[in-house]
């Protein structure tokens, strides 16, 4: 299949990221979102990420603008017309997603692929919705997705070979490297990273070590980017705690039960960097 037109639905953090790669990488988009304020932003973000590469010298004027070019938008899925890929990445809520599953299965042209984004809902669920769960598969983009090399392709129980054949080169051709992970939670990168972040947040609460020398530690000994208690700081730490939920409750382990410190930031309403105060203060 060659795929021209991709639906991104959800035009947030992610699909807006998801949207400027497949429009700098060539294709025709068309961005859906509710709210007119998030796909006036979400374009505003698009507009700014490309003008970036054009500094860059990674794209020059003339790319930019038939980029642009390629872009539309609507505010409801039922009214885009020829698509090959669908790609959904709205708000993380199971009912919402199911919803629009069924709405990408009427749009999306026979043949074509049926993506969703989620961090935690079983792909599995979302293909049992629609008349095709063959053609229904997991993408994770990292964020920012722009910058960001790694995409998780999550083959549900129903997924064919075909689709995950389409979605991987896909993906290459947005510019990612692939992982290939099944069904279950978390994935690869939470299910590995997020008990990491957990853990963590029990050494502080224990009294371990300070929060910098925790951070210190893990940057210098294990060379990472940034420590643990920082990077929970910036993937907010409400998001964390969510994530530690569902590989708690979906692998039925107490091993991954969230520390009661974590939890009781979330509920003094300090999420990190989003919120101005986490494990540090900004
Ligand atoms: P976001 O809140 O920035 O954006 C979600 C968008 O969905 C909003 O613009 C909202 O208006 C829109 N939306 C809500 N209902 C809609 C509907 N019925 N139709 C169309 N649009 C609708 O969220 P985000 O951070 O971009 O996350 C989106 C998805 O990506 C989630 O499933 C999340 O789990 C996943 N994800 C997030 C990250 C991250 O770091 N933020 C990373 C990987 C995956």
């Amino acid at each position: 299949m060659t795929i021209k037109h991709i639906l991104v639905i959800g035009a947030g953090q992610m699909g807006a990221g998801i949207a400027q790669v497949a429009l700098s990488s060539g294709h025709r988009v068309t961005l859906v979102d509710v709210s007119a304020d998030s796909l006036a932003k979400g374009k505003a973000g698009i507009e700014k990420g490309l003008s970036r590469l054009v500094e860059k010298g990674k794209l020059d004027a003339a790319a930019k603008a038939a980029a642009l070019g390629r872009l539309s938008t609507a505010s409801s899925v039922l009214d885009v017309k020829d698509v090959d890929v669908g790609i959904e990445a709205v708000t993380e809520n199971e009912e919402l997603k199911k919803k629009l599953f069924r709405e990408l299965d009427q749009v999306v042209r026979p043949g074509g692929v049926l993506a969703s984004n989620t961090s935690s809902i079983p792909i599995t669920r979302l293909g049992a919705v629609t008349k095709r769960p063959e053609a229904v598969i997991g993408m994770h983009f990292m964020n920012p997705v722009p910058v960001m090399a790694l995409v998780e392709i999550i083959r549900g129980a129903a997924t064919s070979d075909e689709t995950y054949a389409q979605t991987k080169a896909l993906a290459e051709h947005l510019g990612k490297t692939t992982v290939v992970s099944k069904d279950f939670p978390g994935f690869i990168v939470n299910r590995i990273l997020i008990p990491m972040l957990n853990e963590a947040c029990f050494a502080l609460g224990e009294g371990l070590a300070t929060a910098e020398d925790i951070d210190t530690a893990m940057k210098l000994g294990t060379n990472v980017p940034m420590g643990p208690l920082t990077l929970a700081d910036f993937i907010g730490l409400d998001t964390v705690l969510s994530i530690a939920e569902v590989l708690h409750k979906g692998l039925g382990d107490d091993k991954y039960r969230p520390s009661p410190l974590l939890r009781q930031y979330v509920e003094a309403g300090w999420l990190g960097r989003k919120s101005g105060r986490g494990f540090y203060k900004y």
